[in-house]
């Protein structure tokens, strides 16, 4: 029995996993953990089907003249690799070798990778699918605590609110074990959500004398301007905490002026009463959380949208307040530590910017190698998939030709580059289309470190052998680095790379110094920043100071937008995209275990039965939707739960609703417009 975690999302649930190798059986079972408190959800139950997938990448594999994929050994595929890698980069440069990484790395494969771009390929050209999940929320937290992570409090406080407003998140889909800790909110009646469907998160809110919200999608900003116009009109908000703790506040409640109930009731279509109820209901709490989940990040004013959701919950004098506060629903599993080590286009590891001559000294110290000789700011990750010169790219743990929006042309552009390395587990829709197929270790094969939606850093552990030749990712990036001529050390030891990855981090935001194997493997609870291995970790952020220059919170003026792709005569309606209980992201993994599939085995457009009459469709007639970038025929599902004037559709397919979903990005966190954009709908 081998104590570890999901390896899916977030919430990284508890889990053991036990081997009867005789019968080559693996099984998992809960484990009591102040997350998931001896809860998993259908996929967590089932995440050992995934370790016996019938098509498991067993060996590597690569493309010949033939034009097909044929088996190889690791010899042949690592020296393809190589040769094409240095023939792009002998005739185009080394920024035409790109990497795309994944939120459900390690935090050792994930801190590995970044160094692997910047130091072996000399290329700034790194990104990540976390782009596409965290960077809005990321970006807000950033702008107003100086410090981005997910929650800054450990998720059991939510326990004790009066009130939680929660916005475009559907956890009782997501996270199930997660609904344990809204529990008492319920109960007192506080929840409120926010979702233009009628989600199974919003049902919770609705059937306990919560509240639900449903607006307009794309309106989720200027939602909260309302709701903070209401609490500036009746005084209710925390004078004392905004004169002490914040900075910013005359000009936002100057800029929600405009935005009085009747006007956001119209723009919105959250009626004015259910909007100063929901006011009330914040006000009134001893104790209260905004949370913000993808529903209102991804969009091409995403970061503002949080930042209103920030300046809200600071009006409430909440943030750093023991038992209140905000925080982000961080979704991949590793989507936290994913973004923290280097991954992402502008960072070094520790969340450092590899703009700050410190940082890139310091780092390039730890890794031995001239701070000149390191990359700059690559580009985020949209970008990083259209770029023109892109001629080469890594894809580790991820799967953007179903999970990027506007699929069908970053596929495209995937099968024109020279050469596409891709390493996975399974033959993903991404896999499929490689020149090279690396095949690596998945959770419970390998040993590293996650690190979950609070913060706190977690062990993973091995329990099973991995099948065939398959190789851990991080012994894959060392014998890459050594063929391509880098002298560098590249650890190939999970623990003595953390190690590694705690001295980088020294000093950094997210500080990892004091965590090792040893503190977790004795079962100590480590939340960064834990910069000494004397210090016990930080599980509540910003109690004294936030991490802004002046120690108080940046309060920014934001104002609303329309959606990049509105609503038009031959699109009227709009498509909301999301998830559902039992498949996870592009489903490479999920789709691969026959019982979740009994519960989800297809795309489908949910519509309101208004809409339906209106096609003359009904339940299960294949319907047609069609936006700017493609169409795609699913099954109508018919519900009274979402508004009329949209469609929803789950994105875990591959040629479902990606096909349709906007590339149009954030300003600032080069986000996705993954949420809202006009479609028409049609009988097939
Ligand atoms: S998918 Fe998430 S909620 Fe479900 S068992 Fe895994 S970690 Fe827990």
């Amino acid at each position: 029995m081998t104590d570890t975690h999901c390896p899916y999302c977030a919430l990284q649930c508890a889990m053991s996993v036990s081997t009867e190798p005789a019968q080559g059986r693996t099984q998992v079972g809960p484990r009591d953990f102040p997350t998931n408190r001896g809860g998993l959800c259908q996929k967590g139950w089932t995440s050992a089907e995934v370790l016996r997938a019938a098509d498991r990448l067993t060996h590597p594999w690569v493309r010949r003249a033939d034009g097909r994929l044929h088996p190889a050994t690791w010899d042949e595929a690592l020296d393809r690799v190589t040769r094409d890698v240095l023939a792009v980069q002998a005739e185009h440069g080394r920024d035409a070798v790109g990497v795309f990484g994944g939120g459900g790395l390690t935090n050792e494969k994930a801190y590995q990778l970044g160094k692997f771009a910047r130091v072996a390929l000399r290329t700034p050209y790194i990104d990540y699918n976390g782009r596409f999940c965290m960077s809005s929320a990321a970006a807000a937290g950033n702008r107003a605590f100086g410090l981005d992570r997910g929650l800054p409090f450990p998720l059991a406080d939510l326990g004790d609110a009066d009130a939680v407003l929660l916005l475009g998140s559907n956890v009782a889909d997501t996270m199930p074990p997660l609904v344990q800790h809204l529990a008492g909110v319920r109960e007192r009646g506080g929840l409120v959500v926010v979702d233009p469907r009628r989600s199974a998160t919003a049902a919770l809110a609705a059937d306990a004398a919560g509240l639900h919200l449903q607006p307009v999608p794309g309106t989720d900003l200027v939602l909260l301007l309302g709701l903070l116009h209401v609490l500036v009109a009746e005084d209710r908000v925390d004078h004392g905490y905004l004169e002490a703790r914040t900075e910013g506040w005359a000009a936002v409640r100057r800029s929600v002026s405009e935005w009085w109930p009747a006007r956001v009731a119209d723009e919105t279509g959250v009626p004015e009463s259910t909007l100063r109820q929901a006011a009330g209901v914040l006000a009134g709490a001893r104790n209260a959380y905004v949370l913000t989940g993808r529903g209102v990040e991804q969009h091409t004013h995403g970061t503002d949208t949080v930042s209103a959701a920030v300046n809200l919950a600071l009006a409430l004098g909440l943030p750093g307040r023991p038992g209140s506060g905000y925080g982000c629903l961080t979704g991949q599993g590793n989507g936290q530590g994913g973004r923290e080590h280097g991954q992402k286009a502008d960072q070094l590891p520790g969340y450092r910017s590899i703009e700050d001559p410190a940082a890139r000294a310091h780092v390039a110290g730890v890794w031995g190698v001239d701070p000149d000789a390191l990359p700059g700011k690559g580009v985020p990750a949209v970008e990083l998939l259209k770029r023109q010169g892109l001629r080469a790219l890594f894809v580790h743990g991820s799967n953007p030709v179903v999970s990027a929006p506007d699929a069908t042309a970053v596929r495209r552009r995937l099968e024109a580059l020279d050469l596409l390395v891709v390493c996975d587990v399974v033959p993903s829709e991404t896999a499929a289309i490689a020149d090279v197929l690396l095949p690596v270790t998945q959770w419970a094969e390998e040993e590293g470190t996650m690190t979950n939606l609070e913060g706190r850093v977690l062990r993973r552990r091995r329990a099973v052998h991995p099948p065939g030749e398959v190789r851990d990712e991080l012994s894959v990036l060392v014998e890459l680095a050594r063929r391509l001529g880098c002298t560098a050390h590249f650890g190939t030891d999970a623990r003595e790379v953390f190690e590694e990855l705690g001295r980088a981090s020294s000093g950094g935001v997210a500080d990892y110094a004091g965590i090792g194997y040893d503190r977790l493997d004795a079962g100590e609870a480590l939340h960064w920043p834990c910069p000494a291995a004397d210090h016990p970790g930080t599980p509540r952020l910003f109690l004294d100071r936030f991490a802004t220059p002046s120690g108080r919170a940046r309060m920014t003026a934001v104002r609303p937008g329309r959606p990049a792709d509105d609503l038009r005569a031959e699109a009227p309606l709009f498509l909301v995209t999301g998830r559902l209980l039992a498949q996870y992201q592009s489903g490479a993994q999920t789709r691969r275990v026959p019982t979740l599939n009994r519960s989800a085995d297809g795309p489908f457009v949910e519509m309101h039965p208004q809409l339906a009459t209106r096609l003359g469709a009904e339940e299960g007639d294949l319907v047609t939707v069609t936006s700017a970038r493609g169409e795609t025929t699913a099954p109508a599902r018919v519900s009274r739960g979402i508004r009329p004037d949209t469609v929803f559709m789950p994105f875990h397919w591959d040629g479902a609703a990606n096909v349709l979903t906007n590339d149009a990005t954030d300003p600032v966190s080069g986000m996705p417009d993954f949420k809202v954009c006009a479609v028409s709908v049609v009988r097939a």
